[in-house]
């Protein structure tokens, strides 16, 4: 029914706009959430909700990003159905005046919804530092909706938003049924409740006569069987022959008939077919109402052009990013970041906590063994996690810094430029940024992608990526066993990349993922200081995560393996062990670490470290801090010579010759295979499907362990000079792994189903 009958207490409105349009920033303004904010689509998946602060009577939806309502990416399909069928009072339309040609594509969409739309002009800030004017008056009237300048992060036009908007739903208005003398015959004049009539304005018809003229013919058709409230939606829906809405909602066979000769007809009026034909004419239409109210300035370059010329160039553009990336991980993890984790690592950790914990329990003659399970159980094990907690957060702070200003944005269209020669698209790249903070949000962002098969691809690749959980062991090698090496920590981030596209490229190139890319659509915002708010929730909200996960699922696992290495078979009978090697843990890991042994890491320490680091990442680092406090090598250690508390990892890689090929070889593997538990989750209920999930998962697992492999024994070879039968398996498999990358595209005999562009221009 229309808004009017809804309960005045509760209204419900939707945010709809196109990716960096600013919908997140608006709701976190507006409801005083906190909704991670991002610089390029895919950030906003789900929908969320809440209550706007001060009008708690009215519930706000912050729907995803997207560039139209045509149901070929699955947020599309989310934010379509929520509108047709949840039937919010009102949609916020947000737009991005400094894009305004791109972002109105949506808008004229929204509007044949039938649902009252109030488009709220974003980025108002920018539009009037670059001189431009918008003629407010004008617009509204040829779209036939109220428009309100704002500006989500500088904060104006937001209250004079709110009224408008709650004007909106409280009175509704669907200009479509109140055709003026322009329009043909109103289809339903008189179903339109008289509130709705309040805003007959003199907007323009949006489509050519022939194509308005056919539409109202469907309409006619199909009135009884749809909303009312959605016909004209619903009729040029059927006009496109739109294959979701006819399964939907179907229609009698004499309907469809009907219907199919209208369409045929006006396609051949037009010479085109139907699809194109709205979309042509609503970029028209479009064109036509920027032309009439948007007054450019000077066409000139804007500062924002000109660095954009620079860092996107085709020549530079790669290598400033491949700098960049550098510095921020050389700088986070290993200069600053050495200083402080080694702080809170050594002194916090060491001096400040465990060493008076230990000396106190000491005095209170309580039980050695419960001394030991705090001491090297519990702190030893959260405490190894939580040293590393400054140095991610650098990492982070410096994310959220290439996010925010923009500059991220620019990568994700750089890379759809290399990627694409691969047949790959930019919209997986996205993926593996948001990734580096946290694999889960990665893989969700892979919705914005059209193909099941690019969608599946990307799923698979970007937990390769260093997320943050991985941030510990890489800091953890880097530091100790590498003694800061400058190329370590960054060398991770490459590797992560560089197996993604390697990845993709091979598989794009068998039966399962072959296949055009999809079409790339994103706006560069224009660069900005970052917003001190964005970044800080940005840093917090991943640190946060970290530290949680750390004081709750890092902590019992540290008791557990406290007890599993305290424990074992000695002298004949059960019961804590005097040598760390009799433990059950040791016993069980020595079952495994066979597995490890081509890799140079075959014992079982480290063994145990990787399979817990499946569960999480952190454990890796954590399950060293335990078994190393435990053997007492630490304190030893430590007493001699002040060295970092976990120094004596360096013992797990054998100490020989082969101590630094081994712990990278250990970071290689524990880097590209399979993440936590989380994110194999959260892949198996995207990709819906046990087969790929296993697929997936085998996939991980192969290629971590073949890289790794590889690693080890061409460092053996070449740095140490140490040939053996190993070096040929591995030579061998690095010559499968060139093989299926360089080959030719295998020719693909079953046509390749191409996808609509998502719009023209
Ligand atoms: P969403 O993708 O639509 O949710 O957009 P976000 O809220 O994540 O914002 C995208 C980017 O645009 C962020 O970097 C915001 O800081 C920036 N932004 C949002 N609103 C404004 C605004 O009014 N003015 C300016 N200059 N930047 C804005
Ligand atoms: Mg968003």
């Amino acid at each position: 029914m229309p808004a009017t009958n809804k309960n005045k207490q509760n209204l419900t409105i939707a945010l709809a706009g196109n990716p960096n349009s600013g919908k997140t920033t608006l709701f976190n303004r507006l409801t005083g959430s906190t909704q991670r904010i991002g610089n390029w689509p895919g950030v906003t998946v789900e929908k969320k909700e809440g209550r706007v602060r001060g009008r708690k009577e009215i519930e706000l939806i912050d729907l995803p990003g997207v560039y139209s309502l045509s149901p070929y990416t699955l947020e599309e399909v989310v934010s379509r159905d929520f509108l047709v069928n949840e039937e919010p009072d009102a949609i916020i339309n947000i737009v991005d005046a400094s894009n305004i040609e791109r972002n109105l594509y949506l808008t004229t969409q929204l509007l044949d919804i039938g649902i009252p739309v109030v488009v709220a002009l974003n980025m108002m800030d920018i539009v009037n530092k670059r001189g431009d004017i918008i003629d407010v008056t004008k617009l509204q009237e040829k779209l036939g909706c109220p428009v309100v300048e704002i500006s989500a992060t500088k904060g104006f036009g937001i209250s004079t938003l709110v009224g408008t908007a709650f004007e909106a739903a409280h009175f509704g208005a669907t200009p479509h049924f109140v055709r003026d003398e322009k329009g043909s015959e109103i289809v339903h004049h008189d179903e339109v409740v008289p509130e709705h009539r309040h805003q007959e304005t003199h907007f323009e018809r949006q489509f050519s006569a022939p194509v308005e003229a056919a539409v109202d013919e469907i309409a006619t058709i199909i009135k009884g069987d749809v909303p009312v409230e959605h016909l004209r939606w619903y009729a040029i829906k059927y006009f496109e022959r739109d294959t979701k809405v006819l399964e939907a909602s179907p229609l009698p066979a004499d309907a469809r008939t009907r219907i199919e000769a209208i369409i045929t007809r006006a396609e051949t009026k037009m010479n085109d077919v139907s699809t194109s034909i709205i979309t042509g004419e609503s970029y028209d239409f479009i064109s036509g109402v920027v032309a009439d109210t948007v007054t450019k300035k000077n066409s000139g370059m804007t500062i924002s052009d000109k660095i954009d010329s620079i860092v996107t160039s085709r020549i530079l553009g790669l290598p400033i990013f491949v700098l960049v990336m550098f510095l921020v991980y050389y700088v986070s993890v290993t200069t600053i970041g050495t200083i402080v984790t080694d702080f809170t690592n050594d002194t916090f950790v060491g001096t400040w906590i465990q060493e008076p914990i230990a000396s106190w329990l000491g005095g209170t003659g309580m039980f050695a063994w419960l001394q030991s399970l705090i001491v090297d159980g519990i702190v030893g094990g959260v405490g190894a996690v939580i040293g590393f907690v400054p140095q991610m957060l650098i990492l982070f702070l410096f994310l959220a810094l290439l996010e925010d200003c923009g500059y991220m944005a620019r990568i994700a269209f750089l890379m759809d430029r290399i990627f694409r020669r691969f047949g790959m698209s930019g919209k997986s790249f996205i993926p593996l940024l948001i990734g580096t903070g946290c694999g889960v949000p990665g893989i969700m962002a892979t919705r914005t992608i059209e193909q099941d098969r690019d969608r599946r691809m990307t799923i698979m690749t970007t937990t390769f990526m260093p997320c943050g959980a991985k941030l510990p062991f890489i800091a953890l090698i880097a530091g100790v066993a590498f003694g800061g090496a400058w190329w370590v920590a960054p060398s991770a981030y490459f590797l992560g990349i560089g197996s993604v596209i390697v990845s993709g490229i091979i598989l794009k190139k068998t039966k399962l993922f072959s296949g055009d890319p999809a079409p790339f659509v994103m706006e560069l915002p224009a660069y900005h200081f970052p917003v001190p708010r964005n970044v800080f929730y940005s840093v917090w909200e991943r640190g946060s995560a970290f530290i949680k996960r750390a004081t709750t699922f890092i902590l019992l696992t540290s008791i557990a393996i406290w007890f599993l290495s305290s424990f074992g078979f000695e002298g004949g009978g059960f019961g804590m062990v005097d040598d760390l090697n009799n433990s059950v843990a040791a016993n069980l890991g020595n079952l495994i670490a066979w597995i490890f042994s081509p890799l140079g890491f075959g014992n079982w320490k480290a063994a145990i470290a990787s399979v817990l680091g499946l569960a999480a990442k952190e454990e890796i680092v954590s399950v060293m801090g335990v078994l190393t406090s435990i053997s007492g090598e630490a304190l030893d250690l430590v007493e001699e010579g002040a060295m970092s508390t976990l120094n004596p990892i360096m013992l797990l890689f054998g100490g020989g010759a082969t101590t630094l090929a081994a712990a990278y070889s250990f970071l290689v593997f524990n880097l590209l295979c399979v993440p936590c538990f989380a994110a194999v989750s959260t892949m198996a209920s995207e990709m819906k499907s046990a087969k790929w999930s296993w697929l997936t998962v085998g996939y991980q697992c192969g290629w971590a362990y073949a890289i790794a492999f590889i690693v080890y024994r061409l460092w053996l070879w070449i740095g140490l000079s140490m040939f053996s039968a190993w070096t040929v398996v591995a030579l061998v498999v690095l010559a499968a792994l060139l093989f299926l990358l360089f080959r030719p595209q295998p020719k693909n005999k079953e046509v390749s189903t191409s996808t609509p562009a998502l719009s023209k221009g």
